[in-house]
């Protein structure tokens, strides 16, 4: 497995690769490895005949910059895991490689990055569409593997890669969950033993949004989880939603959109997890 911290020794080792005619499957991570990113490895293995992962902490996807000090890393660890997992190739630049300058791009995604994730975190989006689209220059891949877990990043990402025009297919990946239903997340490891104990109330929480869906009215459900998980120690909930899974945006009615995702933040102590759960 080769590790490279530079895009001129990256690009040059890829070029190799595509004049074999190669296909290269991508998947872009911050690091701090679970099973989580290893299942979009193995996707991308079982897919292509090159695997590429990068493991980079962008810091202009964070608006808060305790939540990027305090970001889990883990480079020794992660190298054993990728290389077990059969990667060909890690990519993990030094932030002054892929930020020479400051970035001033602006992107318009409409309505997708204003709820949810957009309106909480502001900021958020524009900084990842800007790292994926670097890394998707840097990489050039086929196919690139992105997480449900971050069902808000995957629209984004698509729509991203609609807008321009960019020639990489989108895989979208199932969330991975620990064996009580706590969505693997690099941040779960800063969860105290205690706060660990209730975090899989998220998980129940969209059960039960997932057993009424259809029965009981949105906003009622949605006030009576927030309710259970604010009253859980430790727990407070940012928002619990449920939204049209094409556009994001919130919906009032069961009859208003086919496809309907239950998505929350949940803060548990200090620590924010997101997790969420198709209802049909
Ligand atoms: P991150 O390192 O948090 O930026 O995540 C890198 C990729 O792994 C993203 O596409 C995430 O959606 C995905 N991912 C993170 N956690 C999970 C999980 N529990 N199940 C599936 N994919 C995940």
């Amino acid at each position: 497995m080769k590790v490279f911290e530079t895009i001129n020794d990256t690009k040059r080792y890829l070029k190799q690769a595509k004049e074999q005619r190669k296909s290269i499957g991508f998947v872009p991570t911050m690091g701090a490895l679970h099973q989580g990113h290893l299942s979009l490895v193995d996707y991308a293995c079982k897919d292509n005949d090159l695997v590429a992962v990068s493991v980079f902490v962008n810091p202009i996807q964070f608006n808060n910059k305790q939540d990027l000090e305090k970001y889990p890393r883990d480079i020794v660890g992660d190298t054993k895991k990728l290389e077990k997992a059969g990667v060909d190739m890690i990519f993990m630049p030094p932030e002054q490689e892929m930020y020479p300058e400051h970035e001033t791009t602006q992107y318009d995604f409409g309505q997708l990055d204003k709820v949810m994730e957009g309106r909480f975190r502001p900021g958020h989006f524009n900084g990842v569409a800007i790292v994926v689209r670097k890394l998707f220059e840097i990489i050039e891949p086929d196919r690139a593997y992105f997480g449900q877990k971050d069902f808000q990043q995957l629209a984004i990402i698509k729509e991203l890669v609609r807008k321009e025009q960019m020639n990489v297919e989108i895989v979208p990946c199932p969330i991975v969950r620990e064996d009580d239903g706590l969505a693997m997340s690099s941040r779960n490891a800063r969860l105290t033993r205690e706060q660990r104990e209730v975090a899989p109330d998220i998980y129940k929480a969209l059960l039960e949004t997932r057993h009424y869906a259809g029965k009981k009215p949105i906003n009622e459900l949605k006030k009576e989880m927030t309710g259970k998980l604010n009253i859980t120690s430790h727990m407070e909930v940012e928002y619990f939603e449920i939204v049209d899974a094409n556009t994001l945006q919130p919906i009032h009615d069961w009859t208003e959109s086919e496809n309907i995702v239950a998505c929350a933040a949940v803060f548990v102590g200090e620590v924010r997890l997101i997790d969420n759960m198709m209802l049909f």
